[in-house]
């Protein structure tokens, strides 16, 4: 847990200065909607039906610009959407309704190492555009009124589209970037669970980048093909996991969520409709438990002796998953690689996923000087008196099965328990500080029997609660 607060906010100019903004803002307070948000030549352009009341702040490790609008509904189609961007510094844009009422619309820039100091925006209030544009960028254009507003119309005929790269996104997604606007048709191969994206009129980019899959990625193989004119991108997921398509928000790239399936059938296995129902579906009458491993990505949580909470938690996360599964649960994780998340969008899954439990993962550290210092504390939101049921059951099953020591089940505002709407609980579960403690934590049989007491817990609390 050490880390997740440390989020300092940096000095930074704020990047939205436009005099001139302040002239056009109505005198009454409307109601916005954000529509939609492009990649244009001139800049980012944001489809909204005013200009909002806006505010911005820029964080470090990891860099990115958070840009609240007021007032500011967010059209349910873009609604935690994340759009590719790969220029002007940003290498993405998360937006998400991030209050309801009154209604705040935050987009968050997530940053690379040519980002701008500064960002100037101009509002065209006949098509309905804001166009925010970085300062000091070359290449851009000041003439917003000849914008062009789609992947399509940017494109130069003369060159071929490339798949340039594919990467995980902050919500666990395999994303393929594209030069310009693409269309796809995708097929299932349920002999070797390998999904298969053809994307005409294509070639692979000299220059194209590729994730590196981890030992314990769900994703075995990952292979592009050029078939004629078109590319083949061939995704092989371990068995237990499966690949679906997700809403597309930006026409220049693809994402493909990666889910685990549970170990009960819900379906006859030879019909593919069956096979790809997203498994944290409720309709089959299975429980949904999140499951939220700490940390990840440049976040590497608590840390000794070149140990990370971020590997500890998800190899223990991913045991936990799949101890539930076999009691006949449905699971989704909020990370299944080791990738950087923000709290908030782990909120969202768990939210939008109406999941019954949510049990976040962790580890815990003290100061050299405490090292002898060592156990287990599982917490609850202050006065959650379901999550306190809940981590009053798992807090039990661990202590009994680990024999670590009690440190009690306790309350605090963690961001991920405070916020999420179902029974919440945060464990830590050892102290990477203590010497002993540390050993036992990436010692994967004693992992497996952490993850066991944790699903024991859960699974206990899960059926008192249906009575
Ligand atoms: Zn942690």
């Amino acid at each position: 847990m050490s880390t997740q607060s440390v989020n300092a906010q940096v000095d930074f100019d704020l990047p939205l200065q436009d005099t001139n903004l302040q002239a056009q803002l109505p005198s009454s307070i409307q109601q916005l909607q954000l529509r939609n948000v492009q990649v244009s030549a001139d800049g980012l352009v944001l489809q909204i039906n005013g200009i909002p009341k806006m505010s911005a702040s820029r964080i470090a490790s990891p860099d990115r610009i958070i840009l609240d609008l007021q007032t500011t509904e967010v059209a349910p189609w873009i609604h935690n959407s994340l759009i590719a961007v790969n220029r002007y510094g940003v290498k993405q844009i998360r937006v998400a309704q991030f209050q309801k009422s009154p209604a705040i619309a935050r987009l968050v820039f997530d940053l690379d190492n040519n980002s701008p100091a500064s960002w100037q925006s101009s509002f065209d209030q006949t098509r309905g555009l804001l166009v925010l544009r970085p300062l000091g960028i070359s290449g851009t254009s000041n003439n917003p009124s000849n914008l062009p507003v789609t992947g399509s119309t940017v494109a130069n005929n003369n060159l071929a589209t490339t798949i340039d790269g594919l990467s995980f996104n902050g919500y666990g997604q395999l994303v393929i970037q594209a030069s310009r606007a693409i269309s796809y048709r995708t097929s299932l191969d349920l002999a070797t669970n390998t999904y298969n994206v053809t994307i005409p009129s294509t070639r692979i980019s000299s220059q194209l980048r590729r994730p590196i899959l981890g030992s314990n990625s769900p994703i075995e193989q990952i292979r592009l093909n050029q078939v004629g004119d078109a590319v083949v991108v061939s995704v092989k997921a371990l068995a237990g996991w499966q690949i679906r398509e997700t809403a597309r928000t930006n026409t220049q790239a693809i994402s493909l969520q990666l889910e685990s399936v549970g170990q009960v059938a819900t379906g006859n296995p030879q019909n593919p409709r069956s096979q790809i129902q997203p498994s944290y579906s409720n309709n089959n009458g299975r429980q949904l438990v999140v499951i939220d491993p700490g940390h990840g990505g440049p976040d590497v949580g608590a840390t000794r002796n070149g140990v990370y909470e971020k590997d500890i938690v998800l190899a223990m996360s991913k045991q936990l998953g799949r101890i539930l599964q076999q009691m006949g649960y449905s699971v989704m994780y909020t990370r299944t690689e080791d990738i950087d998340l923000d709290l908030e969008p782990r909120v969202q899954m768990a939210e939008n996923a109406r999941a019954s439990a949510f049990v976040s993962v962790h580890v815990n550290s003290l100061d050299a000087s405490a090292s002898q210092v060592n156990g287990v504390e599982t917490y609850h939101a202050p006065g959650a008196s379901l999550g306190k049921n809940l981590a009053e059951f798992v807090h039990e099953q661990i202590i009994a099965s680990t024999g670590a020591t009690d440190r009690g089940v306790r309350s605090a505002r963690f961001h991920v328990i405070v916020n999420t709407s179902m029974p919440a609980i945060l464990v830590e579960t050892g102290f990477i500080t203590n010497p002993s403690e540390a050993a036992r934590l990436v010692n994967s049989s004693y992992q497996e029997r952490m993850a066991a007491a944790i699903a024991k817990g859960i699974d206990q609390f899960l059926r008192s609660y249906r009575r």
